[in-house]
């Protein structure tokens, strides 16, 4: 496991360098940096954090990866052939209005 912090939400309170019984967080330039080499993965910046910055990289093979691409992929399709069934059923509806109008 290896966490990452979050620049997009992180704010630099330094409240996770405090809580790192490792020392292995330091902030700079208003961002909080975690050495990898010094975490014990204890988890007590992730929860001490307000901003939900720190978050787990969780490893996944190629094969997870894969399945999961295709899950997605399937599940967009599935989508973009409802709302073309939709959009031609709003067409049909519209012309069938304007022909009793
Ligand atoms: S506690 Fe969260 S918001 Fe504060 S410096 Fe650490 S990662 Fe950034
Ligand atoms: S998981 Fe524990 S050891 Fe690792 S950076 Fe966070 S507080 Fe420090």
């Amino acid at each position: 496991m290896e966490l990452q912090v979050r620049k997009d939400v992180c704010i630099g309170c330094g409240l996770c360098a405090e809580s790192c019984p490792q020392h292995a967080i330091s902030v700079q330039w208003g961002q909080a940096q975690i050495d990898q080499r010094k975490c014990d993965h204890c988890g007590l910046c992730l929860d001490v954090c307000p901003q939900g910055a720190i978050v787990e990289l969780v490893p996944i093979s190629k094969e997870e990866l894969a399945a999961t691409l295709t899950g997605l992929k399937d599940k967009a399709d599935n989508l973009i052939a409802r709302i073309e069934k939709l959009t031609k059923q709003c067409i049909t509806d519209n012309v069938q209005r304007g022909k009793t109008a």
